[in-house]
C-alpha cells in the first residue's frame, strides 16, 4: 500500500492483554495452577462447576493484580466485587465466567513505552480479575473438539488500553513492556508460546485529522509479538482497503492465520448487554485495607528505571550496559549482589554481558542457573582490574573453569594455568625492542602519524611474552620508545 494512501488515514489500536498469575492453586478453587499437565488432571468439582460447590477467593491473585496496578499507576479500587459474565462454550463448564465488571480492581494508569518515533505513556483504562476457561483441542480427532479443563479458573489479570495507539510498532512496544514488567514482578513467567501472556487486539481507522473513533474489528488471541505487529499491519491495510472501495466496515472478531498471515471472521461481536452480567452471588463483596496495600507497595523490587539511573549515576556504566543488565530481573539482580562487594563494576558488567552471556545462551541455561560464588567473582574482578591477568585470558580460560566449579579461586587457577602477566619492566623492554627492531617499516608509518598502529605492537608483545607482559606497561613503554625515535 502506497505511503500517501497510509498516511491519509489514522490507526486506532486499544489492546486487551490476557495475563495468566503463577500462583500455586487456581482463583477459587485449590486445583493446581499448572500448564503442560496430563489433560482434565487439575480438575475438582469446583472447577467444572458442579451443583453446591462454591468458590473461595485466592488472595495472592489479588495482591499480584494489586502489583501490577501500583507499577502501572493505576487507582487501586478499595471495594471490589465481581460479576458473573454468562456465555455459553464448550469450554466455560459453569456457563459462565467469574470476572470484574463495574468494580475492576484497578483503573486509570499508564505504561510507558519508546519506539523509533519517540516515547509515550499508553494510558491503561482498567485491570480486572477473572478466571481463564477450559482449552477446546480441534486437530487431535478428525470429528471431535477435545475439552482440556485444567485452564479453567486459572487467575487472569486482563489489562485494557485506552483506545491510543497508534501503530503495529507502538503496539508490539507496548505488549514487550507488558511481558518485562509482568516478569519483573514477578506475576507471570511472560510465556506468549504457552498462552501465559495472550493479546487481542481492538483496530479501526479514520481520516487523518479526525476525532471521531472508526468502527473496529478484534483480533483475538495473538500469542508472539510479531504475531502483534504482523496482524494489525494487515489488518489494517486491510481496513483502508475496504474504505477506499467504498465499501463498510462491520465491527467483528477476528482471528489471525500466522501461516499464511491472514485474518478471518470468527463472529460479529457481541454487545456487553449479551453476557448479562450481574454480581457473583457465591463471593461475598470485599475491601483492601490501606495497610494491606502499603504491604504490597513495600514489598515491590526496584523498577527497571530506577536501576538504570542508578547504574549510570552511581556506578558510572554506560546507559547501553545499564539497559542491557535490566532486560532481566534475575541478571540485574545477580549484578547487584556480585557488584556489592567490589569496586569493579564495569568489569563486571563486560564479563556478564560479554562471556557469561554467549556461554549462557549457547548452553540454553538462564541466570538462574549460574552458580559461581561471589568470592570466586570478586577474586576474578581484582585480577583483571589490576592488571594481574588479561580481560581475553580471563574470559577464556579462567571462567569456563568458574561456570564448571563454584567455588575455584581464580588466582590459584591462573597460576595453574600460568596466565600472570608478571613480567618485570626489564623484561618487557627487551620484548618492545625486539618488536620494534623487527618491524621497522611499521615504526616509520607510525611516526608519520598512523597512531592506531600501537594495537599491532601490543599485540605482537603479547605473542613474543606469551601473555606475560601487562598489556598496559607495555602500552606506555611503546608510546616513550616510539615517541623518542
Ligand atoms: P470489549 O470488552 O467488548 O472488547 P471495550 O469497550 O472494553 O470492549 O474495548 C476493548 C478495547 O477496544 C479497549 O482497549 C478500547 O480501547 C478498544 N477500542 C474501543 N473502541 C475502539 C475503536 N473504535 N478503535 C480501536 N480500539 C477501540
Ligand atoms: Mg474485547
Amino acid at each position: 500500500m502506497s505511503p500517501d494512501l497510509m498516511n491519509k488515514y489514522e490507526t486506532v489500536i486499544g489492546l486487551e492483554v490476557h495475563v495468566q498469575l503463577q500462583t500455586q492453586s487456581k482463583l477459587f478453587a485449590g486445583d493446581a495452577n499448572a500448564f503442560g499437565d496430563d489433560p482434565n488432571t487439575h480438575v475438582s468439582p469446583i472447577t467444572l462447576g458442579h451443583p453446591g460447590t462454591l468458590p473461595k477467593m485466592n488472595e495472592r491473585a489479588i495482591e499480584y493484580a494489586i502489583r501490577m496496578g501500583i507499577v502501572c499507576h493505576c487507582n487501586i479500587a478499595r471495594y471490589n466485587y465481581f460479576a458473573r459474565k454468562n456465555y455459553f462454550y464448550p469450554d466455560l463448564p459453569k456457563g459462565y465466567q467469574i470476572s470484574q465488571h463495574t468494580t475492576p480492581i484497578c483503573e486509570g494508569g499508564y505504561v510507558h513505552i519508546k519506539t523509533s518515533t519517540g516515547e509515550k505513556n499508553v494510558e491503561l483504562t482498567r485491570i480486572h480479575l477473572e478466571e481463564d476457561a477450559g482449552k477446546s483441542i480441534h486437530d487431535q480427532h478428525d470429528q471431535l473438539t477435545l475439552l482440556d479443563y485444567n485452564r479453567a479458573g486459572v487467575p487472569l489479570i486482563e489489562i485494557v488500553t485506552e483506545p491510543v495507539i497508534h501503530s503495529a510498532e507502538e503496539a508490539a512496544a507496548y505488549v514487550t513492556e507488558i511481558r518485562k514488567i509482568v516478569r519483573w514482578i514477578g506475576i507471570c513467567d511472560g510465556n506468549m508460546e504457552e498462552g501465559s501472556l495472550r493479546c487481542d487486539a481492538n483496530i479501526s481507522i479514520r481520516p487523518a485529522g479526525s476525532k471521531t473513533l472508526g468502527t473496529r474489528v478484534e483480533v483475538k488471541n495473538l500469542n508472539s509479538i510479531k504475531h502483534v505487529k504482523h496482524a494489525i499491519e494487515i489488518e489494517v491495510e486491510r481496513l483502508i482497503g475496504i474504505t477506499e472501495r467504498g465499501g463498510k466496515i462491520i465491527q467483528e472478531t477476528r482471528s489471525y492465520d500466522a501461516d499464511n498471515n491472514t485474518t478471518f471472521a470468527i463472529r460479529t461481536k457481541e454487545d456487553a448487554e449479551d453476557y448479562r452480567y450481574f454480581p457473583e452471588p457465591d463471593l461475598a463483596p470485599f475491601h483492601f485495607t490501606e495497610a494491606f496495600i502499603e504491604e504490597i507497595k513495600a514489598a515491590l523490587p526496584s523498577l527497571p528505571e530506577e536501576r538504570v539511573r542508578n547504574y549510570i549515576t552511581s556506578f558510572g556504566l554506560t546507559e547501553y550496559d545499564a539497559h542491557q543488565l535490566t532486560e532481566d530481573k534475575h541478571l540485574s539482580d545477580l549484578f547487584e549482589q556480585i557488584a556489592e562487594g567490589t569496586s569493579h563494576k564495569k568489569h563486571l558488567a563486560n564479563f556478564l554481558l560479554g562471556p557469561v552471556k554467549s556461554y549462557l545462551n549457547q548452553a540454553s541455561q538462564t541466570w538462574e542457573d549460574l552458580h559461581i560464588s561471589h568470592a570466586s567473582w570478586h577474586g576474578l574482578l581484582d585480577l583483571v582490574a589490576s592488571g594481574k591477568i588479561s580481560f581475553s585470558a580471563a574470559a577464556q580460560k579462567l571462567l569456563p573453569e568458574m561456570l564448571k566449579n563454584a567455588d575455584l579461586d581464580p588466582l590459584v587457577l591462573a597460576k595453574e594455568q600460568d596466565l600472570i602477566q608478571d613480567a618485570g619492566q626489564d623484561e618487557i623492554k627487551t620484548w618492545v625492542e625486539q618488536v620494534l627492531a623487527d618491524m621497522p617499516d611499521k615504526v616509520v608509518e607510525y611516526q608519520k602519524g598512523k597512531k592506531g598502529l600501537i594495537g599491532l605492537f601490543v599485540g605482537e608483545i603479547k605473542k613474543v611474552s606469551k601473555g606475560k607482559a601487562d598489556p598496559r606497561i607495555a602500552t606506555e613503554m611503546l608510546t616513550l620508545y616510539l615517541n623518542r625515535k
